[in-house]
């Protein structure tokens, strides 16, 4: 019986881990579920898996999920806020961490549970485009097991050989024979708009993925490609993988997750339904085979697969995000924090949907960015980045 820890646990990942966990219960036990405010959900998610414990983000909402469960009569023990995370993602019966928190704010409890040598799951790719080498660093030094749930990245694992998958970010691609890996994206509900209509696009609009279900922020994220760039940052540190090893290829029915090319000239892929149980029962199995309760693929149904390449002008995201990645550890942490900032204010309906884009842009030229030597200058260059951000999000008239 294998022990989970859940941190994200109200969210679309959250969701379709403890679904995994569900379609195989003599392998898996939830001991404790973690989120931020959605004290509704945690109730109903704690009376249904009666974990050992249960932690969210927010006092409040931890004090009042507290007297909820006591009055039903649950025995969860309830901690507060990001300590309170860390504490269920370093648990000692745990075996493994599912870091699904959305955002930098999940990169404390996601190191934590790196610091206690978990196997981790990480779905939350925002934590190791804001800290790369620091990140894949700690992997090593505690001994931890990196396991990605990201769809492409996940496709690409299964796709490298053995020696490549046991050593994330410290792999040599070019002498296990890989010249390429081939970074697949739908490129989101606007691939066919005309960039010039992008400015006055809804939120609406915005969030309704064309072939995946997912929370808001990666949704906005998918719609500017921003995702695929924090993807390619991602593929960076976990393949360890030189620009010129990683191309974006856009493939609008996200079926094929994934691709690496051989030196041989082979392509090895992984493809399957569009759901993350899928990349989920694979990083929770691994190297067996679970369960995921997914559909099986159908390919008289998908007819045909289509590519293109990206289009700079409809995706400057996609751009910023691959020149950031050249700049250094400083504009990829800073470039994170500045989306995170302008997408929460696209979704809160107070600026437009190109500028996402802009705004990025503006941190990324106005900040100095000095090497940082610490977890502690990341977090300055995120609040600093922020800061910046809101500046020009006020700005905005919308
Ligand atoms: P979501 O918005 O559905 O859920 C986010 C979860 O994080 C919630 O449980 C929420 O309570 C928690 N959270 C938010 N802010 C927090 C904070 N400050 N402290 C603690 N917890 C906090 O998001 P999601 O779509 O499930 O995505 C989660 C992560 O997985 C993201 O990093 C995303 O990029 C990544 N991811 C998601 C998908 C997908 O299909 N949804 C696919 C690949 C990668
Ligand atoms: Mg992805």
């Amino acid at each position: 019986m294998q022990k989970i820890t859940v941190l994200g646990a109200t969210g679309s990942i959250g969701s379709s881990t403890l679904k995994v966990v569900e379609a195989n219960p003599e392998q898996y036990k939830v001991v404790a579920l973690a989120a931020h405010t959605n004290v509704e959900k945690m109730t109903a998610l704690c009376l249904c898996w009666q974990p050992a414990y249960a932690a969210m983000a927010d006092h409040d909402a931890a004090q009042q999920l507290r007297k909820r469960l006591a009055s039903k009569g649950l025995a969860t023990e309830v901690l507060a806020g990001e300590e309170g995370l860390c504490q269920l993602a370093s648990l000692p019966e745990v075996d493994m961490v599912m870091a699904a928190v959305v955002g930098a704010a999940g990169l404390s409890s996601t190191m934590a549970a790196v610091k206690a040598g978990k196997r981790v799951l990480l779905a939350n790719k925002e934590a190791l485009v804001m800290s790369g080498q620091f990140f894949i660093d700690a992997v090593y030094q505690y001994g931890a097991e990196l396991l990605p749930i990201d769809s492409e990245h996940n496709a690409i694992f299964q796709c490298l050989p053995q020696a490549v998958q046991h050593t994330p970010g410290r792999c040599d691609l070019h002498a296990s024979g890989v010249s390429k890996i081939l970074l697949t994206g739908s490129g989101g509900p606007f691939r066919y708009r005309e960039p010039q209509s992008l400015a006055n696009v809804s939120v609406e609009e915005a969030v309704a993925h064309p072939n995946w279900s997912m929370g808001p922020k990666i949704s906005v994220d998918s719609a500017t490609m921003m995702n695929k760039g924090l993807e390619y940052i991602e593929a960076r540190w976990l393949f360890n993988a030189k620009p010129e090893q990683l191309e974006v290829v856009i493939h609008p029915q996200s079926v094929i997750h994934s691709m690496v090319q051989m030196c041989d000239g082979s392509v090895l892929a992984q493809l399957g339904t569009p759901d993350m149980c899928t990349p989920i029962a694979h990083a929770m199995g691994y190297p067996e085979r679970v369960h995921a309760s997914v559909a099986p693929l159908d390919f008289t149904q998908i007819g045909e697969f289509t590519f293109m390449a990206p289009d700079a002008r409809r995706y400057p995201c996609l751009s910023l995000a691959i020149a950031a990645c050249e700049q250094g550890q400083a504009a990829t942490t800073s470039l994170n924090a500045a989306n995170e900032q302008a997408v929460a204010a696209f979704l809160a309906g107070k600026i437009g949907f190109m500028d996402i884009a802009r705004i990025n842009e503006q941190v990324l030229t106005q900040s100095s960015l000095p090497t940082p030597t610490s977890l502690d200058c990341l977090f300055e260059l995120d609040r600093i980045a922020r800061i910046t951000a809101n500046e020009q999000i006020a700005k905005v008239t919308p």
